[in-house]
């Protein structure tokens, strides 16, 4: 079914594919071990239900980086990119992340889409605002964008070391929320720091949605590698122009 709004999109739970144990069921991430024919057999079934072309799939290893690759660029096999943009009908971006924050992109007016994988480290070095960048090369208008952070770690579960909320302190001062005391350590928001950093770029606040469930915490909807390591399975968040 096409939808009225122009984009498909979404941000998959962990239940209806076939891949098995700790990974059941809807496994899409093939570099943790999973059976590549399970993994095959998960995104097919995931393009049919969102009504794409699974051959028309973009996905890139993520490395917790901050480079974003545009449509029409060469893209090999092993490209290595934690953001994506698209200005064409047809491609579908995917951003794999189980705790990790899958953020997906839509300026309706530019027809231009983007999707990102930012965990601490793309965060602090700003991934998701160089898909913004990237997104403007294509004719996109920061307060026409519409981001959507999807199931990822809370603050609630996001404990962290000294040494990384240093990292946090000294990229971005202090943002109100995103350092919050835990019972043992410091937690961080990852969420607060993303809105605050799309907003200081002109995105509104209004088309921001941030407060999607964590997924350490909820174990039957969603893969988490806090909770289970590389045994576990990844999401893959997904955004296509129609
Ligand atoms: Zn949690």
């Amino acid at each position: 079914m096409i939808p009225a709004d122009g984009f498909t999109h979404g941000f998959p739970e962990r239940t209806g594919g076939v891949s098995t144990g700790p990974r059941s069921s809807l496994n899409l991430g093939a570099r943790w071990g999973d059976d590549k024919a399970n993994v095959a057999a998960n995104r097919r079934m995931l393009a049919e239900h969102a009504g794409y072309d699974p051959s028309k799939l973009i996905a890139t290893r993520h490395v917790h980086g901050t480079n974003v690759w545009r449509f029409g660029e060469p893209l090999a096999d092993d490209a290595e990119f934690d953001g994506l943009v698209c200005n064409e009908v047809g491609p579908v971006l995917g951003a794999f992340a189980a705790d990790c924050i899958p953020i997906l992109f839509a300026e309706p007016t530019a027809r231009v889409v983007g999707a990102a994988h930012a965990g601490w480290r793309g965060t602090v070095g700003g991934v998701a605002t160089n898909v913004i960048e990237r997104m403007r090369e294509l004719g996109a208008r920061p307060e026409r964008v519409r981001v959507a952070l999807g199931p990822s770690i809370g603050a609630c579960c996001f404990e962290v070391g000294p040494e990384v909320v240093a990292e946090f302190t000294a990229a971005f001062g202090a943002v109100p929320g995103m350092v919050v005391d835990g019972p043992n350590k410091q937690h961080i928001d990852l969420r607060v720091v993303t809105r605050s950093l799309l907003e200081k770029v002109g995105v509104q606040p209004e088309h921001i949605d941030d407060r999607p469930p964590c997924t350490r915490c909820e174990g039957d909807r969603f893969f988490s590698y806090r909770r289970d390591g590389r045994e576990g399975g990844v999401h893959m968040a997904f955004i296509g122009l129609v």
